[in-house]
């Protein structure tokens, strides 16, 4: 997967890809995140790349020119099903974890980070992306929210976890039907009192599928009953 971002603040993309798990996945050659800054693109003398908007108000709004150029210079793969343009926006479809697997399934992903007010209407009207929102909160800018995308639509391609790892049986994942994972343990058997289950020592598979099953669906009854539906 080969993941184009055009931002303002490269550095907070490139820090967060220097670490863990997304290190790795870039190191084995399953991903790419290459950062592209407006500002490198912009026709001003300042490299200005906001403006006042217009009919007043407070803020800076992103201008037109530099984010065309910018992503106009961005090397594209020419099948159109693997490809997919997204603006982070508050205004935008609601991600989920459904959409970070089909997400997965695609071989280039350009990113739209904004910042300040937003951006000129008409990037959104000509450029038309795909845009989506992490949630009913706004943010200062787009890279956090472009890194909860590149991170969890990650975890679903092949191998990125590691190959004796999947996302087959977190929480919303199919392997759990779409329900919460169940409570994990590990050791030691008793710490403060609390216990380790006894059917997740007794070596019987069966039936700590069972119990992981039912505690699963318990939990998701209790804290997110919408899931279940
Ligand atoms: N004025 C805009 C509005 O009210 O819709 C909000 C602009 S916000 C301060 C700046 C940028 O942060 C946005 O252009 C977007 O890229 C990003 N952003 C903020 N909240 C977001 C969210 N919930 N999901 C995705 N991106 C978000």
């Amino acid at each position: 997967m080969k993941y184009d971002i055009i931002t303002l603040f490269p550095e907070i993309i490139k820090s967060y890809c220097s670490q863990s798990i997304t290190k790795r996945g870039i190191e084995k050659g399953i991903i790419s995140v290459n950062t592209h800054n407006p500002r490198d693109f912009s026709k001003d003398k300042h490299k200005k790349v906001d403006d006042t908007p217009y009919g007043g108000g407070e803020g800076m709004v992103l201008t037109c020119q530099p984010i065309f150029d910018c992503y106009n210079s961005i090397k594209k793969i020419e099948t159109k099903e693997k490809y997919e343009f997204i603006m982070l926006s508050p205004q935008g479809e609601k991600f989920n974890q459904n959409i970070a697997k089909t997400l997965a399934k695609k071989e280039q992903i350009v990113f739209l980070c904004g910042h300040y007010e937003g951006f000129d209407e008409r990037i959104r009207l000509a450029l038309k992306p795909r845009e989506i929102s992490i949630g009913d909160y706004v943010l200062t800018g787009g890279e956090l929210a472009c890194l909860v995308l590149i991170d969890s639509i990650s975890r679903n391609i092949k191998d990125y976890l590691g190959k004796d790892k999947s996302a087959h049986n977190d929480s919303f994942s199919d392997g759990l039907n779409g329900l919460l994972e169940y409570p994990q343990y590990t050791k030691p058997r008793e710490y403060l009192g609390f216990k380790v289950p006894d059917v997740l020592l007794n070596g019987n598979h069966k039936e700590i599928e069972e119990y992981r099953r039912q505690e699963s669906i318990k939990r998701t009854k209790t804290r997110r009953p919408d899931l279940l539906n």
